[in-house]
């Protein structure tokens, strides 16, 4: 396929690489129910999924993703610089670049991404779990920091949708 630079171009490859990783959009969705479910619970499907394209539609977020799973193939392939090559062929816990990287996602919906960040990295459900399995063939190190960085970003896109909403809604009833 060709992948030259235009940003219909970009934000396919996001879509394409995100699939070949293994990664369905779907389960990116589900992350963000887990996150959310407890504050709406009439929280839809449709909803969560909505937020992670909007979120994925985003210039700066597609670039992460590509730069992040690049990176991820090349260790795979064995193909980084020493040391990087064994530090993300490891992912070596002090090296923390895949998680800066990752909060250029977390911030496109503002600060409160981090929380939800924070929190979906130490609990690690459904897609989080299986990508932090290490079989010692595939590399994710930047992958499951993207991934749970999209859910966080499109939890914090619901939350300000939601809070905006109510706040209409206060204002019609004052009104
Ligand atoms: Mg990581």
């Amino acid at each position: 396929m060709d992948y030259s630079l235009n940003s219909r171009s970009v934000a396919e490859a996001t879509e394409h690489w995100l699939r070949r990783r293994g990664v369905d959009k779907r389960e990116i969705g589900e992350l963000v129910m887990f996150l959310q479910k407890e504050y709406y619970p009439g929280l839809t499907m449709e909803e969560c999924m909505d937020s992670v394209e909007r979120v994925l539609s985003k210039r700066e977020v597609q670039n992460a993703v590509l730069t992040g799973i690049q990176l991820d193939v090349l260790a795979e392939e064995g193909k980084l610089f020493a040391p990087l090559q064994d530090i993300v062929l490891n992912d070596e816990g002090l090296y923390g670049c895949d998680e800066v990287l990752s909060l250029s996602i977390v911030n496109v919906y503002g600060s409160i991404g981090y929380t939800n960040f924070g929190y979906i990295d130490k609990m690690k459900p459904g897609i989080l779990k299986r990508l932090n399995e290490k079989n010692g063939k595939d590399v994710h190190t930047f992958l499951d920091d993207i991934v749970g960085a999209v859910a966080a970003a499109a939890s914090s896109r619901i939350a300000h949708r939601k809070q905006a909403e109510k706040e209409t809604d206060e204002y019609v009833d004052e009104a």
